[in-house]
């Protein structure tokens, strides 16, 4: 796991009147709690992994509480969960990365939403939209409005946070309808504390257990024709009206007025700090955060309310929405409202803003100002001269600086990937440049150079089924390559299965590095167990664990090879029989190497332990001898590794800057494995470096330094 959440864990325990601080995704953690959740799922994902990690860790109180925590497979798994509250009035809560969770999670999702709840039931959805997001960008907003479930998006402070996570499952029992609740980046991580609670001890639980089903069979609970037919009136009819009734009453959208009355904003929660940031730049809003222009701040971005925006709207020249990406789903909404309330109101929003794209607080202001010249006679120079001076300040670094080279992501120093694809670029030299798929995961970053391997990525475990249709197409056989968290969270089902059902051809690779790494190290079903790893220095913990290979063999497939990844040689053999072979079906190639991220944090304590007790300990690196190096630096074209990089050549008479290895070098075996591999220039050395030598190292050392005084 990727961090130690000991401090986390503990403020989970507070109790009323106590101060909670921290980030906004620990405030949901603590408030899940204190509204007496009785079970908890989901899937690793940024910006809201620190939910589940917190909890996994937190299994002991979570025990004592009698709260279930389950570390789901896959989204699907984690919605599915919430089945539990279509008949028991048990509260569940769940979390993933949206919107990719939420598209795997898309079908448990509408037979949820179809058949209601009664317990109430609460979906984090990490809102990974922006500057910052990693996956398609897309909203949720949509799959909330097609299964008509309701829309939390809470002003990023983290008092409103835990309220309307308190509130949102009571919207959804006084609604019978599952509640999602989106948070970006900055809501997650936004700092802050708020009074906290008594936790709830969960009437229904796995304490205080049911004794079993309903007594009366309610058909009507089920998400089944002909009940379905009678759920879709019902959502619109009576389910609708109840959360429009609850949001009002229980004032979860926020009004605050200003001075400047003629005109007003529309805000999605979310982006309420960024706009009173931008407020503030153009003179428009206090230290403190009031504004002089009234906001109507949506806490709940679906479903409106007619009657609150009509209210805010009445008197007011013109309305300025700022809604996050495309479509503007609530501008167009609030047109409609507008136009029925037979409002002469102006609207404007996405006419003064980007279309797409993160609402950062230049964009906000940049937009303010467009809307305001129109509609209000404030000095806007502040705000302007702001603009002015960052766009100069731009301009002086680039003329200082120059055009800046890029920085795409890359792998760890020492991965274990990256030798794979060294071996992958070795033999495409062979056999030429197959159509590589790629996956969701660290691999990806083998897109970028020196590997530019990878011309699809079709969503999580995707990459086998993503190169059926593409690879009858090929003259060389088409490669896919997914991670062991792919495999098992969709490759396994989606690839694997529909590959040998369809008599594939093709090649997969999959990397097993023991763990869901591109999230946090998360474990999965094949990773090494605790004792492995609590003892395994020195070793791959990988190698622990075979349930990869037994799956795949029991499926039916019948070419398929484990490696170790940083024998390079091995790897481009096998890679190369793989795709040149004339044997047909599925060929796989099980590439075993720890995260060397996790191998790393595994280690050093057990190293450090070693050291302080006098314990002999073995350190290797890797160097290149500057003499030998012949600076053409195809090493670093084959390895990418950060930590092998170039340097001034020291020899005055030769100009080519040559290899050399950083502090950070993990003495991982890749350089040197590429040198024999690809039969590059004998510059490389291995070293050890000793700490706390025994008698032996220092015999050994005391003949080695005679031996080099006397050549020299
Ligand atoms: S997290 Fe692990 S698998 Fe991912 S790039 Fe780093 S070392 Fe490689
Ligand atoms: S041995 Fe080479 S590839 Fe491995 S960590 Fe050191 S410099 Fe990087």
């Amino acid at each position: 796991m990727e961090r130690q959440f000991t401090k986390e864990i503990e403020s989970l325990r507070l109790g009323d009147g106590q101060t909670f601080h921290g980030e906004g995704i620990l405030a949901v953690t603590k408030a899940l709690l204190q509204s007496g959740v009785a079970y908890v799922g989901g899937y690793q994902g940024a910006p809201v992994s620190h939910l589940l990690d917190v909890m996994v860790q937190a299994r002991e109180y979570m025990d004592e509480l009698g709260v279930h925590v389950e570390a789901c497979t896959s989204e699907a798994s984690a919605a599915a969960m919430l089945g539990a509250s279509i008949n028991y009035p048990a509260r569940g809560a769940v979390t993933w990365k949206s919107i990719v969770g939420t598209n795997v999670a898309a079908d448990a999702l509408s037979y949820l939403a179809s058949a209601g709840v009664i317990g109430g039931t609460l979906i984090v959805l990490g809102e990974d939209y922006g500057e910052g997001g990693v996956v398609a960008q897309e909203r949720s907003h949509a799959f909330a409005m097609k299964s008509l479930m309701w829309l939390l998006d809470p002003r990023p402070d983290l008092a409103t946070i835990v309220k309307m996570v308190e509130r949102g499952f009571e919207l959804s029992e006084a609604s019978s309808t599952p509640v999602m609740m989106e948070l970006r980046i900055r809501a997650c991580h936004v700092q802050g504390s708020f009074r906290a609670k008594n936790n709830i001890s969960p009437a229904t639980s796995k304490i205080n257990k049911l004794d079993g089903p309903p007594e009366d069979f309610i058909y009507d609970r089920l998400a089944h024709p002909p009940a379905t037919f009678r759920q879709e009136k019902l959502k619109s009819e009576v389910r609708l009206p109840a959360a429009r009734r609850f949001i009002v009453e229980h004032r979860l959208n926020e009004t605050f007025t200003g001075e400047e009355s003629g005109v007003g904003l529309i805000v999605q929660g979310g982006l309420y700090n960024g706009l009173i940031r931008a407020l503030r730049q153009l003179g428009l809003a206090d230290d403190f955060g009031a504004s002089r222009i009234p906001l109507h701040v949506l806490n709940v971005v679906y479903p409106l309310v007619p009657e609150e925006i009509a209210d805010f709207a009445k008197g007011k020249r013109a309305l300025f929405v700022l809604e996050e990406g495309q479509p503007e789903f609530i501008e167009q909404e609030i047109a409609t409202i507008l136009r029925r309330a037979d409002l002469q109101t102006k609207l404007h929003g996405k006419d003064c803003l980007h279309m797409a794209g993160e609402y950062t607080t230049e964009v906000m202001v940049r937009g303010l100002a467009r809307f305001l010249e129109k509609f209000s006679s404030r000095d806007l120079s502040p705000g302007k001269s702001w603009l002015t001076k960052n766009q100069e300040t731009r301009e002086k670094a680039a003329t200082l600086l120059g055009a800046l080279p890029q920085r795409p992501p890359q792998f760890c120093v020492g991965c274990p990937e990256r030798p794979v694809f060294s071996a992958m670029k070795l033999v495409a030299r062979e056999v030429g440049r197959p159509h590589v798929s790629m996956d969701v995961g660290c691999h990806a970053f083998a897109s970028f150079e020196p590997f530019s391997q990878g011309n699809t990525l079709l969503g999580y475990g995707m990459s086998l089924a993503s190169a059926a249709g593409v690879a009858p197409m090929q003259a060389k056989r088409a490669v896919a390559v997914m991670g062991d968290g792919g495999f098992w969270h969709n490759g396994l089902l989606s690839g694997v299965a529909s590959n040998l059902m369809n008599k594939g051809d093709g090649v997969l690779v999959i990397m097993k590095n023991g763990y869901a790494s591109a999230t946090g190290t998360q474990e999965l079903i094949s990773s090494p167990p605790e004792e492995a790893r609590a003892s395994a220095a020195g070793t791959s913990a990988a190698h622990a664990d075979r349930t990869i290979e037994s799956t795949l063999s029991g499926l039916g497939v019948k070419w398929l090879r484990t490696v170790n990844n940083y024998d390079v040689g091995t790897m481009a053999d096998t890679y190369r029989e793989a795709m040149t072979t004339e044997e047909k079906g599925l060929k796989v190639i099980v590439a075993e190497g720890e995260c060397q991220l996790e191998r790393q944090r595994r280690l050093r304590p057990l190293v450090a332990r070693s050291l302080s007790e006098g314990k002999r300990t073995v350190k290797v690196k890797y160097g290149v001898d500057e003499d030998t190096c012949t600076g053409d630096h195809s090493c670093v074209r084959l390895s990418g590794c950060p930590t092998l990089t170039v340097k001034d050549n020291p020899d005055p008479l030769r100009r080519d800057p040559v290899a050399t290895v950083i502090e950070g070098c993990v003495g991982c075996g890749l350089c040197g494995a590429n040198a024999h591999a690809a039969v590059l220039c004998p510059s490389f050395y291995r070293a050890e470096v000793v700490q706390n030598p025994g008698g032996f190292d220092r015999f050994v050392s005391a003949v080695r330094r005679s031996l080099q005084k006397l050549f020299q």
